[in-house]
C-alpha cells in the first residue's frame, strides 16, 4: 500500500516595510532560525522588505525566503518595479500576491491575476491573499470573497494550482488587538467556503492540493484554537513575526497540532 504522506503545514512571516536597518533584519531573522531549526514538520517562510532578501538569503537554511509582491510584466522599461525571475536569481521560493494593503491602495483582482500568472511561470509558489473589509449581517461578503477569489485566479491553468497557497486575511481583523483575532470555529467556515469555491473551479481532486491559511492578528494566544478547529494548513502572520519569541511559539503551536 502507498505510504500517505502528511503535507507540511507553512508559517509565513510578512514583515512588511519594516525593520528599518539590515542589522535588525539579520537579528530577527537568525532570532527565528534558532528554534525553527528543531522543527521538523511545519515549512517556515520570512518576506521581508526586497532590499534585505539577498543578505538574508546567505544565512537562510532551513528558513525560506519570500517577497512581498512582484510585477506582472517579466522585463522592461517599468521603473521602480521588480520582476518574479529578479526574486528567484534573489533567493526567493515565495512571493505574497494580492495583500489587503497593496489592494487598498489600487490593486485590483484583475492586476492580481496577471501576478499570479507571470509568478508561477517562474517556478515561483504564491501566497494568494484574499478576505472581505467588512461583514454584513446577510452574508454578502461570501460573495464577495468568492469573486475576489474567482477573479484573481482568472486564467489561471490547473497544472499550477498546486502552487498556489490561499492566504485568508479578513481585513477588519489585520493589525487588531490579539484577543480580537477570529475563533477556530469561525476559521473553520470560511476555510469551507474557500474549498469549495476552489472545487467549484477546478474539481475537488485538484483543489484539495491547495493549501489554506489564516491571517490577521495572529498571536501566541489565539493560535492554538484557530490551528486546532479551523480546517487551516499554517498562518500567515505580520507583526509578530518581527519578533522572534512570539513567532516561534506560534510555530511550536502549529508544529504540535
Ligand atoms: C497582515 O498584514 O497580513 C497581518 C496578518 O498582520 P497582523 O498579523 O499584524 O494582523
Amino acid at each position: 500500500m502507498a505510504k500517505v504522506t502528511k503535507r507540511k503545514k507553512l508559517v509565513v512571516g510578512n514583515w512588511k516595510m519594516n525593520p528599518q536597518t539590515l542589522e535588525e533584519s539579520q537579528k530577527i531573522f537568525k532570532g527565528i532560525k534558532k528554534v525553527f531549526g528543531k522543527v521538523k514538520n511545519v515549512e517556515v517562510l520570512v518576506c521581508p522588505p526586497y532590499t534585505y532578501i539577498q543578505p538574508l538569503n546567505k544565512i537562510l537554511e532551513p528558513l525560506k525566503l519570500g517577497a512581498q509582491d512582484v510585477f506582472f510584466e517579466s522585463v522592461g522599461s517599468f521603473t521602480g518595479e521588480v520582476s518574479a525571475s529578479m526574486l528567484v536569481d534573489a533567493g526567493c521560493a515565495y512571493v505574497i500576491i494580492g495583500h489587503s494593503e497593496r489592494r487598498a491602495m489600487g490593486e485590483t483582482s484583475e492586476i492580481v491575476s496577471k501576478k499570479i500568472a507571470t509568478a508561477v511561470k517562474e517556478n515561483l509558489k504564491i501566497i494568494l491573499c484574499v478576505g472581505e473589509n467588512v461583514r454584513d449581517t446577510s452574508g454578502d461578503y461570501l460573495e464577495f470573497l468568492k469573486n475576489q477569489l474567482k477573479d484573481s485566479l482568472v486564467g489561471m491553468q490547473k497544472r499550477y494550482l498546486s502552487n498556489i497557497v490561499i492566504a485568508y486575511e479578513p481585513v477588519w481583523l489585520i493589525g487588531k488587538s490579539y484577543g480580537n483575532a477570529m475563533s477556530g470555529q469561525d476559521v473553520q467556515e470560511i476555510s469551507i467556503f474557500i474549498k469549495k469555491v476552489l472545487a467549484d473551479i477546478y474539481g475537488k481532486d485538484e483543489s484539495s492540493k491547495n493549501l489554506i491559511l489564516y491571517g490577521g492578528s495572529v498571536a501566541p494566544i489565539n493560535a492554538k484554537d484557530i490551528i486546532e478547529h479551523g480546517q487551516v494548513d499554517g498562518f500567515l502572520v505580520g507583526r509578530q513575526s518581527l519578533e522572534p519569541t512570539g513567532f516561534n511559539e506560534i510555530i511550536k503551536i502549529v508544529s504540535e497540532a
